[in-house]
């Protein structure tokens, strides 16, 4: 407990106009009145004012108000009366006395109160001299300080809530930030004290798993000014559990780093200094767009002034700058209480030392937000960018709405053609996500590329773009260059002839064709007939095609043929040949087929990779080159066929038909090919207008968060 001659040593030695014997009698009165009373703590009762006393000194608050500390329960809990606090101490002490009894009073039926705001303004029209709500800050900060003797539950949670909900608010309207922060931290520990917990937890493990990142940030901002030849302080400040807490709360996100719980702090001589030590920070390291704030030049409505900057920091990670003198330092810490012993030292005895109460109280009165109204006014420069980090701090530039694989691209192609996912800010995000100001964006990359055409959906910038479509056009060329080799050496086979590119060099003027790769491209797509190919490669030849050939031998069996079906529109076959689409892996316009004879039956189209041509693998005088003759005008729909592994959940089936129905195919018909608790497997049957339009099914049928998987069936 503060002695008696300990506590007006205090009040005097930062105002020593103080009237020490008021001080005095205000301590023998308040020890007297509360008696015998003692605190749920044990202590006597008399502690409690005389600790709220303390705390109003520390603010280095005038005489009148440590006084009313003293006295500030004696009216509502003790037999003393107002009237009595009037002839001891004056009329001005009764006031403010009887004021803080008031919300005292007030406190007591804050249940009924539903709404903060409203009881925050109701407070405020109850200290219309700012000094009443000071003492009842220093209170509330006491009580909250000894909350935990309390031992009914409901009153704890409730006093809790109350701080959380009206003082602390207040508290920060007035400037007062160190109580602000105090009263929210005791609060957060009551109301959420699983939540105060694991921030600590996570907090006491940064700050092992760091290291020694924060002394070595302060060398660095140190040496860099003392380069300049700036005077200046600077240190780091961890941020409060509640305030930590609350930012991951708000913006969702997890503190990975140590910096993000550090706000660095540059004290310096003058205003000029401010602005030029802000030039040196941004001229070292790269500022983070959107964070620059100027309270100097518009300070804050509580009075607040000081730079605030983030940047990428010495050791690349994101961090908190401010930059105040030591004035505006301690008026950020003390609030009102700073003004007060400056304004005080200057106004005299006239009154006008109450002008800026006033000045304050008018602004509280206004203040339905004032402070976002000065987020909304500051300058936002870069309207069409924004400004993202590398893991490694390098700042990467780019259109607004890009996206994290416009970030990669932007960094390399090559790390955009691996890229699988992305992290902003330490968090796992879709890659469709767009980016603001400030992300931090780490890449998470595949070891093989495998950009996706479904990128170009959402990419924005022409760089990633343009990769995108040349790498899987690319990938698509070698494919068909695959395929056409194949088919060129089966035509050798079937000529009887060794492979030979010498052979294929020569035939490429006849097919007016310049290069190798050009001709087995051709020939992949099926631009180009295995017929054709033969012919040119040994035109003195006149053997019969490999189609008719069979088709005699077809003929020579069967003895009759059926019509070609007319609703199969496919190049390659003799006229009057009985086709049909194998059920395996049924064929669409546009995929790369093939036919195979079937005695009796006619031709058999698969799939070129249909699974069942395997068993077809030694008889290649059953194969036929086959191509579509298909119009893309054409609008005759055909019948694909879908596997699939949905989830086994409510619902899901009528995804699955919806999208189809969006994508423009219609079910033909569904077969369940097996089930187990987690997931049903399918055949679908897709009515689509060629292969290309079923790809288009396929894909928005996976972007359905309940689909496992969709393929094409491969026989
Ligand atoms: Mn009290």
């Amino acid at each position: 407990m503060i002695r008696q001659y300990e506590l007006v040593e205090r009040v005097k030695a930062y105002d020593p106009t103080a009237d020490e014997g008021a001080l005095n009698r205000a301590y023998v009165f308040s020890l007297k009145a509360h008696g015998a009373q003692i605190r749920a703590s044990g202590d006597p009762y008399f502690s409690h004012p005389l600790e709220v006393a303390g705390i109003l000194t520390g603010l280095k608050l005038d005489c009148d108000t440590i006084v009313t500390a003293l006295l500030h329960d004696t009216v509502e809990d003790t037999l003393a009366s107002l009237d009595e606090i009037e002839s001891h101490f004056g009329s001005p002490v009764a006031r403010l006395v009887d004021g803080v009894t008031k919300l005292s009073q007030l406190e007591l039926q804050s249940d009924q109160t539903k709404h903060a705001e409203n009881f925050r303004k109701f407070v405020l029209a109850m200290s219309k001299d700012i000094r009443v709500l000071l003492v009842k800050l220093a209170d509330r900060l006491h009580n909250m300080r000894t909350l935990s003797f309390i031992d009914n539950d409901d009153r704890r949670r409730r006093i809790a809530n109350e701080t959380m909900d009206i003082y602390a608010p207040l508290a920060e309207r007035i400037g007062l930030q160190m109580i602000k922060d105090e009263l929210e931290d005791l609060a957060f520990a009551e109301i959420n004290m699983d939540a105060r917990n694991s921030v600590q937890a996570r907090l006491d493990f940064l700050r092992r798993e760091g290291g020694d990142i924060v002394p070595r940030i302060l060398e660095a901002l140190r040496g860099m000014l003392a380069g300049h030849h700036i005077r200046a302080g600077v240190e780091g400040r961890e941020k409060r559990l509640y305030s930590i807490w609350r930012k991951m709360e708000d913006k969702n996100i997890a503190f990975e780093q140590l910096s993000d719980i550090v706000a660095f702090r540059i004290i310096v001589d003058s205003d000029a200094d401010c602005y030029r030590a802000l030039g040196f920070v941004h001229g070292a390291y790269p500022m983070v767009p959107g964070k620059f704030k100027d309270y100097i030049s518009t300070p804050k409505p509580n009075g607040y002034r000081s730079l605030h900057t983030s940047v990428m920091g010495p050791e690349s990670q994101r961090i908190e700058i401010q930059i105040r003198t030591r004035e505006m330092h301690e008026e950020a810490e003390l609030g009102v209480a700073a003004h007060w012993a400056f304004k005080q030292a200057e106004a005299g005895s006239d009154g006008k030392q109450y002008r800026w109460l006033r000045e304050l109280l008018d602004i509280l009165d206004n203040a339905a937000g004032p402070e976002d109204f000065l987020e909304h006014t500051k300058l936002e420069m870069f309207r069409d960018q924004v400004f993202c980090f590398t893991p490694h701090g390098d700042l990467i530039t780019l259109p607004r709405g890009a996206t994290p694989v416009d970030f990669a691209y932007a960094v390399h192609s090559d790390i955009g053609h691996t890229c699988v996912g992305a992290k902003l800010n330490g968090r796992l995000v879709p890659l469709r996500t767009r980016l603001s100001n400030g992300d931090q964006v780490e890449i998470v990359r595949s070891t093989v590329p495998a950009p996706s055409a479904t990128w170009e959906g959402f990419l924005v910038t022409g760089k990633a773009r343009a990769a995108v479509r040349r790498f899987i056009r690319s990938k698509q060329r070698k494919e068909y260059e695959t395929l056409g080799r194949a088919i060129a050496e089966k035509t050798f086979r079937e000529m009887g002839e060794p492979f030979a590119e010498a052979v294929i060099a020569q035939a490429l003027p006849r097919l007016k064709l310049k290069t190798e790769v050009e001709l087995l491209v051709a020939l992949g797509q099926g631009n180009l007939t295995g017929k054709d190919f033969g012919g040119a490669c040994f035109p003195t030849r006149r053997r019969p095609g490999v189609a008719s050939r069979a088709l005699s031998l077809m003929r020579g069996r069967s003895g009759a043929t059926k019509a070609g079906d007319a609703a199969i529109p496919i190049r390659g076959l003799e006229p009057g040949v009985a086709v049909h689409l194998a059920d395996c892996c049924s064929p669409l316009p546009g995929d790369r087929i093939v036919g195979i004879i079937a005695t009796g039956i006619g031709v058999t189209v698969h799939t070129i990779d249909c699974e069942t041509l395997v068993s077809f693998g030694d008889t290649p005088e059953r194969w036929l080159d086959l191509s579509w003759d298909h119009d893309e005008a054409d609008s005759s729909v055909h019948v694909g066929r879908l596997s699939l592994v949905v989830a086994n959940e409510a619902g899901s089936l009528g995804e699955l038909a919806s999208s189809i129905a969006k994508s423009k195919g219609n079910i033909n018909n569904l077969k369940i090919t097996s089930r187990s608790a987690e997931f049903f497997d399918f055949l679908v049957d897709v009515e689509v207008q060629d292969a290309r339009h079923l790809t288009d099914v396929i894909a928005a049928l996976r972007a359905i968060p309940c689909v496992s998987s969709v393929e094409r069936a491969r026989g």
